[in-house]
């Protein structure tokens, strides 16, 4: 199913609009599967945007000489029963370990298909991680039969929730949004997902016989328990929502500590750096775009920081704090950086992560 971006941006902006629960786009163009090698039994595949809108994260597929890991399981069950089929054309050693690199649901709820389908299979992730799936997993189940009816009361309502009014494009987006629900639906009937059985507060090796597998947490940033997973041999570096291509997806999580983490994860010996969503960068490329997110987010969270010491750190205080980071923050330029002319990427800069770090990073101060 592929989606024309205009249907990515507004799902981010609706829900951006009206509730936290969802607030989820691709900056990049997933707009068909792809499947690329990077090495000798190392594989990314790439999905299309699910049916309704919501964007799907990469996986990447490790094998070795007597099984194989997997870094994340995507978002829809079929897609990840499409991904379990492609790996056994490339081999027949079973999937021993899957890692999900973090909690969002673009990256996990395909988990109960490999576990369906390779019994021996361990679930991986940081303990914040499979805390948060244990915890969010439950409620996502429960909500999103129900989400249709959100949509039906913003048409109803001619606006979003906050007060914009509802434009004929929006509309007619939102309708289609609204169509193409059904069948997801009808998939989480049948596939109720997976939580991790296996945690790691640090570090986890697999080892998948002759080939060592390092998954990491190296510190806070697109949330509580990232991982990403490092093969030293190949110098291949899975970072999941830590780093998005070319447009990061910052829409919570925790900037302060993100700057710190992203140094730490360039300090990796890595040559091919695959992002939670987007391309797959290599070398110096990769390094310098992971560099301008560590920029990025170090310019947001120093004014945000600044700003909320001279003006006081009152959560209700929200909408002044902003307009004062929006002044002293050259959004304009970092839009550019990011995103160049390209109106898809440029559009999902203001929709998501242009106010979601800032958003985020105010978060953070509330507990100064
Ligand atoms: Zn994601």
């Amino acid at each position: 199913m592929n989606n024309p971006p205009f249907l990515r941006l507004t799902f981010a902006a609706v829900l951006a609009f009206t509730a936290a629960a969802l607030l989820y786009a691709d900056s990049s163009k997933t707009t068909a599967r792809s499947v690329s090698q990077l090495a000798e039994g190392i594989y990314v595949i790439r999905h299309p945007d699910a049916p309704d809108g919501f964007p799907q994260g990469n996986t990447t597929v490790v094998i070795g000489d007597e099984s194989v890991l997997v870094v994340d399981s995507c978002y829809l069950p079929s897609s990840a029963r499409e991904d379990i089929a492609q790996i056994r054309q490339w081999t027949t050693k079973p999937v021993r370990y899957l890692v999900n690199t973090h909690w969002h649901y673009d990256h996990q709820l395909g988990n109960g298909e490999y576990a369906a389908a390779f019994p021996g299979l361990d679930l991986i992730a940081h303990t914040e991680t499979r805390n948060q799936i244990r915890g969010y997993n439950p409620g996502w189940f429960e909500r999103y039969p129900k989400l249709g009816t959100r949509y039906q009361q913003i048409l109803e309502a001619g606006k979003l929730s906050n007060g914009t009014p509802l434009t004929d494009g929006l509309r007619e987006q939102i309708k289609q949004i609204m169509a193409n629900r059904g069948p997801v639906v009808e998939e989480f009937k049948s596939s109720p997902g997976r939580v991790p059985n296996v945690t790691f507060e640090h570090e986890f090796v697999a080892d998948l016989g002759h080939r060592e597998v390092r998954v990491l947490h190296l510190g806070r940033g697109n949330t509580a328990g990232d991982a990403v997973v490092f093969v030293p041999t190949e110098h291949i570096l899975a970072t999941g929502d830590l780093f998005d291509s070319p447009v990061p997806y910052i829409g919570s999580g925790y900037p302060f500590d993100q700057v710190v983490t992203l140094e730490k994860l360039l300090q990796l010996d890595a040559a091919a750096f695959i992002p939670g969503h987007g391309d797959v960068l290599r070398g110096d490329a990769g390094r310098a775009h992971i560099a301008l997110l560590r920029d990025f987010l170090q310019d947001v969270t120093t004014q945000v920081s600044a700003i909320v010491h001279r003006m006081g750190n009152n959560p209700a205080d929200y909408d002044k704090v902003r307009a004062e980071v929006e002044k002293a923050v050259n959004f304009d330029a970092w839009r550019q950086k990011f995103a160049g002319d390209d109106k898809v990427d440029r559009d999902f800069f203001d929709s998501f992560p242009h106010p979601g770090v800032v958003q985020a990073a105010f978060a953070q101060t509330w507990v100064r």
